[in-house]
């Protein structure tokens, strides 16, 4: 590993932190601002760039600190549509995707919260090697920004639906959202972010407590408890009724509709009873479900109901007022399903394997 490995990742940094370390090294407090204008205005790669610092304090700092970097080992540019499949290393050889898509309002990140994943969701190919390790903040805004930077054009949205559970990852999401909603930092709109999670019940009511104005999407999936433990094994230690307390807590003490994510998957949840328990189940509830037709992995036998059968599902609900929309499938001839690029480089030995594969504990 290189000798950057013990140096603090200071793009993971709070303004706060900042001025602490400054006060703390004999610095005036000021150059904290500068240095974080530097990281999350300019984005500098390197601390000499920072050229209103005084070397000295240059030098002190890169002795210090490193700036997290991200290596794009590939890019897959869909010719449908331009989608960009992104498979980055980080500096310990780890790898993660991340997704850039054009929509009619702008670009949108979808990006990894974690390296790999440990909550087991049987149709999830970013599951099956297990969770590497957790991203840091850094690591989780190096992703926007090297996207922005290829793109040459400002993000305006990012979603949290890459690999991982970033529930499980709370103190550094919650890092990583505080500076991409700071308006001295990267300075995009909170709203403009959404979280997506399997549901995770304490933190889900965590985050809601924590002003942070983000849309909260749950993987629902199901319409029943037995059936949703059968797609998602931490169904059985978050259960459903409680899941939904919380995310209707998240509705009264944010006041942003909630999301709920509903991968269609044939034989299994998309039947017209299904579709009776579903609206039965958010009736009422300020919401919106977004449909997914369930994106086929090749270690696992799921396919996608027809797209009549999708579609009839959909009516059944909008029939019961529910707001619905089948997601459209962005960058189809490059789209082996979340986490099939990572897991085809670790499995070529290029990058290394993760070893918690055990479900949440
Ligand atoms: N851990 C978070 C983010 C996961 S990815 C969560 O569970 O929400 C974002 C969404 O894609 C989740 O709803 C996830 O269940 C879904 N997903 C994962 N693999 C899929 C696949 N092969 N087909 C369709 N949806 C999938």
């Amino acid at each position: 590993m290189s000798d950057t490995a013990d140096k603090t990742d200071i793009l993971s940094l709070m303004p706060g932190e900042l001025k602490a370390w400054m006060e703390e090294n004999g610095q005036k407090p000021f150059r904290a601002k500068q240095v974080y204008e530097w990281l999350h205005v300019h984005h500098a790669g390197s601390f000499d760039d920072m050229t209103n610092l005084p070397k000295a304090l240059r030098q002190t700092l890169s002795d210090s600190f490193r700036i997290a970097s991200l290596h794009a080992e590939e890019v897959l540019t869909s010719l449908i549509d331009g989608t960009r499949k992104y498979l980055f290393s980080l500096e310990d050889g780890h790898v993660i995707e991340s997704v850039l898509m054009r929509y009619s309002y702008g670009l949108t990140a979808c990006i990894s919260s974690q390296a790999g994943c440990r909550m087991g969701c049987r149709f999830c190919a970013s599951t099956i090697d297990g969770k590497a390790r957790d991203l840091r903040a850094g690591e989780m805004i190096a992703q926007v920004v090297k996207m922005s930077e290829d793109a040459g054009e400002r993000i305006g949205h990012v979603v949290i639906m890459g690999s991982g559970e970033p529930l499980d990852n709370y103190d550094n999401l919650v890092r990583f959202l505080r500076i991409m909603g700071d308006p001295d930092g990267e300075c995009l709109s909170l709203r403009d972010i959404t979280v997506s999670t399997c549901g995770i019940v304490p933190k889900i009511r965590s985050l809601a407590g924590e002003g942070l104005p983000v849309t909260l999407a749950l993987s629902l999936h199901a319409p029943t408890q037995e059936k949703r433990e059968r797609l998602m094994p931490i169904a059985k230690k978050y259960r459903l009724p409680d899941v939904l307390d919380a995310m209707k807590e998240y509705y009264e003490r944010t006041g942003r509709r909630i999301t709920f994510e509903y991968s269609c998957v044939e034989g299994e949840n998309t039947s017209p009873e299904d579709a009776k328990l579903l609206a039965d189940l958010v009736q009422g509830m300020n919401c919106h479900i977004n449909l997914i037709p369930v994106n086929h992995v090749s270690e696992r036998n799921y396919r996608r109901p027809d797209q009549a059968k999708i579609e009839a599902f959909r009516r059944k609900l909008e029939k019961r007022g529910i707001s619905v929309t089948i997601r459209r499938e962005m960058g189809r001839d490059i789209n082996g399903a979340c986490g099939q690029l990572r897991r085809s480089y670790i499995s070529a030995g290029k990058a290394p394997a993760s070893a918690d594969a055990d479900g949440e504990s």
